[in-house]
């Protein structure tokens, strides 16, 4: 490593000890290195300027240049604000802060040249700009394109706002007299058209337009993106390397007789595509840990099962867990349909199976006589014992907790293959990072002849209307789905909406001629089990609910699922929520019950549910809103620690770095290539310094 970069940062011109101290606990800058590695988040051309009479909300940021005629304080209290009245040759706009205004106007110097920067906002029909930069206008030295940097109030008291920030970087820049290391080969950069490393941070900094600004930001965000799915892929085959799995290597007769005799209907093309990757792990001998992601109603099921026949068909028995009892209970009648004519055994383990009935398939699954076993968490907490267990179908993955996948791990000598199935679509880019050393099928078709859900966003004053809807389609012989969030379960604003709205949905329901359901987080586990039995049951036609209903419950008759407040939601939930409809022959609905007036990112929600069905593209939409900290949980994120690309806006970056890492791994596994020392050194440091990251499952 070059030793100037690192240099610790008081010794930089124009730091010392106390900005140094700052530098540090505010934005984590130790090094020169560091330094060179805070990159601007923006850039403004300082050179060109709007007028006031043509802004316009899309601009984002607009510069001005003009004075000040006017200041003026008004308000109290929370109220209180600052207005400056700044005029252009085209007109006049305010300037407002809600903050500081007393700093702020013995600094506003009025009827001099000035230039500013912000946003403009339109308020009440008129435009202001809150908070605005300003600077003297200074002709000769307009600066042209420059970075803008972020920067913290401390930081700012101190003289390093942006501009300080600025500044320190170029002072590294100038008496950086030797060129930087290039972590990428020349062929990978060839390929890719990528910069060189000391030119892109020269670029980054100081770029002197646009074009030049965006060469640097791709070549940093590739290498960073790089050495990221470098460090994935490592990670991952050495965990490979290390771990034996059960050997799984003949298509025997079950299998071969349930495909080709029992199947009911075809493979689809993706389920197939799945199968066959499965496959191809499992007869390697090495242990399988595999994501299953598919639509709800994509037909996870069906690979499943064929999975775990593959492992009955080589000496295994095999374990499917779902998250709750009625979903294990529907597991266990289909499957048990489908092996009768095949005469694998199957049973059911969940915590209401009793103690006599438990003793006995203790016997039966120890002898290997049950080669399916079926069941909730309770596979885990029972001191059930396998004869020979070779594979674990995991449903639902994000209700079960990380530990107690690891548990399975220890049910076999030789750890079974853990297949994970989860209907909670996963951006590919996301998957792909943060399921590293997992492998991702993807089923991404849905059987055909299925019916799209038509979903409709409607408000409260539509309810009359929707109430009116309920009653044609109960009067079909359909089932309806009436959902209210209950986000935390204990809240009692949340409980107490969940009433009233049962209240009045059984008023404008009223029995005998409907008969309505309620379950909801604060009822006895046996309670919900009788009232779900009920509605799966066709008694009751109408299920109100809260999000309990979400996972994987199949009433192929209910069609009209009812979305209460459906702006509390996050889109993933709306998803999950909607696909409990569309199960069955009959055209199905979803409506999104909200308020009158929605803020832009909810409206983005609705609008994206109603436009699409497309499990896939509303992740990409949520991780967009949400960022990827959100939806994997902030840790992890935090963890990736990245400093230039971005998971939810640079997805083809992802994929094309994977390439290039994977490319790597193949024609020099073990980096022992002069052009590739670089990239060796730098990796070792990435394991040694996160070692136990990645170890998801
Ligand atoms: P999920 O992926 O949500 O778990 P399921 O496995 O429950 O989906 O399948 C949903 C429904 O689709 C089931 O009734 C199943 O029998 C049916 N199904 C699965 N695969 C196919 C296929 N290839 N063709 C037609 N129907 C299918
Ligand atoms: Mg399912």
């Amino acid at each position: 490593m070059n030793n100037f970069l690192i240099t610790p940062i008081e010794f930089l011109k124009g730091v010392g000890p106390q900005r140094a101290d700052l530098l540090r606990s505010e934005i984590g800058i130790y090094t020169f290195q560091d330094l060179l590695e805070y990159y601007p988040f923006r850039y403004v051309d300082r050179s060109e300027f709007q007028q006031v009479t043509s802004l316009t909300e899309h601009d984002g940021f607009a510069q001005l240049k003009g004075r000040i005629i006017g200041v003026m304080e008004t308000g109290v209290g929370r109220t209180k604000r600052l207005t400056a009245k700044f005029q252009d040759e085209t007109g006049v706009i305010d300037l407002v802060w809600f903050k500081g205004a007393r700093w702020i106007k013995s600094s506003l110097e009025a009827n001099k040249d000035l230039m500013i920067y912000g946003r403009p906002k339109l308020f009440k029909g008129k435009w202001n700009i809150p908070h605005p930069e300003i600077s003297k206008l200074n002709l000769n030295d307009l600066g042209g394109f420059q970075a803008v940097y972020p920067s913290t109030e401390k930081l700012t008291s101190r003289g390093l706002n942006s501009k300080g920030i600025a500044k320190l970087i170029k002072t590294v820049l100038t008496e950086l007299n030797q060129p930087l290391e290039d972590l990428l080969s020349e062929e990978i950069r060839k390929e890719h058209r990528l910069i060189g490393r000391t030119k892109a941070m020269h670029l980054i900094h100081l770029p002197a337009n646009e074009r030049e600004a965006q060469q640097a930001r791709f070549r940093l965000k590739f290498e960073e993106l790089f050495f990221l799915q470098l460090e994935l892929l490592v990670r991952k085959k050495i965990t490979l390397n290390k771990s034996a799995g059960c050997m799984m290597n003949q298509v025997g007769d079950k299998f071969n007789s349930f495909y080709n005799d029992c199947l009911p209907f075809d493979l689809t093309g993706a389920q197939k595509r799945v199968l066959k990757e499965i496959r191809n792990d499992m007869r390697t001998g090495h242990h399988m840990n595999r994501l299953l992601q598919g639509d709800v109603g994509s037909g996870k099921t069906l690979v499943a099962l064929l999975t775990m026949l593959l492992a009955v068909d080589n000496g295994f028995q095999a374990a499917i867990m779902a998250p709750t009892e009625i979903l294990a209970i529907q597991h266990f009648e289909s499957i048990s349909e489908y092996m009768k004519p095949l005469g694998v055994e199957v049973a059911l383990l969940t915590g209401s199976t009793k103690k006599k009935d438990r003793t006995i398939l203790h016997e039966r699954l120890l002898s290997g006589d049950i080669g399916i076993l079926i069941g909730t968490h309770a596979l885990l907490e029972d001191p059930v014992v396998f004869k020979n267990l070779g594979i674990v179908v995991i449903d639902e993955q994000h209700r079960f907790g990380v530990k107690q996948r690891a548990r399975m791990w220890k049910k076999n000598e030789l750890p079974p293959h853990i297949l994970i199935m989860t209907a909670t679509p996963i951006p590919r880019t996301l998957a792909m990072t943060f399921y590293g050393d997992l492998d991702v099928s993807v089923i991404d078709e849905l059987p055909p002849g299925r019916k799209p859900i038509t979903t409709i966003h409607r408000q409260e004053a539509s309810r009359l209307r929707v109430f009116g809807f309920i009653k044609e389609e109960v009067a079909k012989g359909r089932q309806v789905y009436i959902v209210y969030p209950l986000i935390n379960e204990s809240e009692t604003l949340d409980f107490n909406n969940l009433m009233d709205g049962y209240e009045a949905i059984t008023r404008s329901f009223p029995s005998p001629q409907y008969n309505v359901s309620i379950v909801h987080g604060q009822m006895k586990p046996a309670d919900k089990e009788f009232e779900m039995n009920r509605f799966v049951k066709g008694e009751t036609q109408i299920m109100v609910a809260t999000t309990v209903i979400e996972v994987g419950v199949n009433v192929p008759n209910a069609s009209v699922m009812i979305i209460e407040s459906a702006e509390r939601f996050g889109l993933s939930q709306l998803h999950q929520l909607r696909g409990r409809v569309g199960r069955g022959a009959e055209k199905s609905f979803c409506i999104l019950m909200t308020g009158e007036k929605l803020g832009k990112e909810s409206m983005k929600r609705m609008d994206t549910m109603v436009r699409t069905n497309d499990g896939f593209e509303i992740a990409e939409v949520d991780l967009q809103l949400r960022g990827p900290g959100d939806i994997m949980g902030t840790q992890q994120s935090g963890d990736l620690d990245l400093k230039i690309a971005n998971l939810a806006s640079d997805g083809q970056l992802v994929a094309l770095a994977r390439d290039a890492a994977k490319g790597i791994l193949l024609a020099d596994p073990n980096f022992e290539k002069e052009e590739n020392r670089p990239v060796r050194t730098k990796l070792s440091a990435m394991l040694r310094s996160r070692p136990n990251w990645g170890n998801i499952s």
